[in-house]
């Protein structure tokens, strides 16, 4: 094309059309405020462990490319995190980049992702991107999983990918496991089993990774406090993974995350201290959630909390998020994703002091103003 034409009809010519009809993937603006949006783990690294970290970053070779397939690494992760032995392992630059990878793996013409909703995001526009298709099942309104709905749709779709996220994200709750088992039964394809919540779940499948053919169970780092190094991991018989491994980009983890997550697995009893403080502030917040008047919160095995606000209102729980960002707190609104989650808002559980914060901005913000806190109306 000459130079005369336009910039948009260039794009237009060159750009998928599904891929200049999306949006990119929304977050927040967060500057000052008290950050509950992203599950993030508010607790940094102890400063007494800094100064040796600190050293061994500085010691790296950046003019290198990273291993591509880090052994130490794989090792030490293997052993914190009790993968089997008989298990491959596949690591990712975030599990979303796992998720790309299985779908870009897995996309024969007219493959099909299959899920559940509300659900993680990703595992839709991955599936969307790599131009598979994608069905999902509707939880039933308590967010219960409808194990017959979902066996029908796998008889119905013979999904290639069939995600569960273990707890789920945003609801919090975890299925049955027999309901997983038969899940993973009835599955032509791969199931993965997503324990991005693990640390707070404290639930797994890990020991089966590796055992049933069709099970892969994915983890992340991030919840655990490494969400900027960017590290998942998923663990599946090692045929799946060899196929998958030539996806991957070659050298899709960096040099400083390897030596960042080894040495943080060296401190592994910190990240169980800081997950068992996150976990006891959980059922705090809860039962502190429980006892306004004015909203219902839902049980969860994640570091969030799920919670609707009692209103006829269809736009009560978008004015309150509005209201808690004017108190400097960030959660996430979710009154407008999935009509299963009208009136829904999402928070990050974290330490007393925001959790605090936060429950104090919530009493401000809700409708009928700090009137409404501790009344059971
Ligand atoms: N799975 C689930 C269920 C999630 O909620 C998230 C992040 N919100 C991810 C995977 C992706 O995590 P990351 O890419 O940071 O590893």
């Amino acid at each position: 094309m000459s130079a005369t034409v336009p910039l948009a009809e260039r794009i237009r010519a060159v750009v998928r059309d599904d891929v200049r009809a999306m949006k990119a993937y929304p977050v927040a603006q967060a500057e000052g405020l008290i950050k509950l949006d992203l599950m993030e783990n508010p607790f940094g690294l102890p400063p007494e462990l800094r100064g040796e970290l600190a050293r061994r970053l500085a010691a790296l070779e950046v003019n290198r490319y990273p291993a591509p397939r880090p052994a130490g690494l794989m090792a030490a992760l293997r052993s914190a995190m009790d993968i089997p032995q008989d298990a491959g392992i596949l690591l990712g630059n975030g599990s979303d980049e796992l998720i790309s990878i299985l779908a870009q793996a897995c996309a024969r013409p007219g493959a099909k992702v299959l899920s559940l909703a509300p659900s993680f995001v990703m595992y839709e526009a991955s599936a969307r991107l790599a131009q598979m298709g994608f069905e999902a099942v509707p939880l039933r309104a308590d967010f219960s999983l409808d194990l017959n709905a979902l066996l029908e749709a796998i008889a119905a779709h013979a999904p290639a990918l069939v995600y569960l996220a273990y707890p789920n994200n945003p609801t919090g709750n975890l299925y049955p496991r027999s309901a997983i088992e038969a899940v993973a039964d009835a599955a032509p394809g791969l199931v993965i089993v997503d324990e991005a919540y693990q640390p707070f779940a404290l639930d797994t499948f890990m020991p089966a990774a590796g055992r049933i053919d069709n099970l892969v169970v994915m983890r992340t780092l991030s919840k655990s406090g490494l969400a900027g190094a960017r590290l998942g991991y998923l663990a599946a018989k090692p045929e799946w993974i060899e196929q998958f491994d030539k996806v991957r980009p070659p050298f899709n983890v960096n040099v400083l995350t390897q030596c960042y997550v080894e040495f943080v697995l060296e401190h592994r009893d910190v990240l169980d201290r800081q997950a068992a403080l996150l976990r006891r502030e959980r059922d705090q917040l809860y039962r502190a959630l429980g006892e306004l008047g004015g909203v219902t919160v839902f049980p969860s095995a994640g570091n969030f909390l799920l919670f609707r606000i009692k209103s006829t209102d269809p736009d009560a729980a978008s004015r309150v998020f509005q209201g808690l960002k004017q108190h400097k707190v960030l959660i996430k609104d979710l009154s407008r994703v999935h009509p299963l989650l009208a009136n829904c808002l999402r928070v990050t559980v974290s330490f007393p002091e925001e959790n605090a914060a936060f429950l104090e901005a919530l009493g401000a913000s809700l409708p009928g103003g700090a009137e409404a806190v501790g009344s059971e109306s």
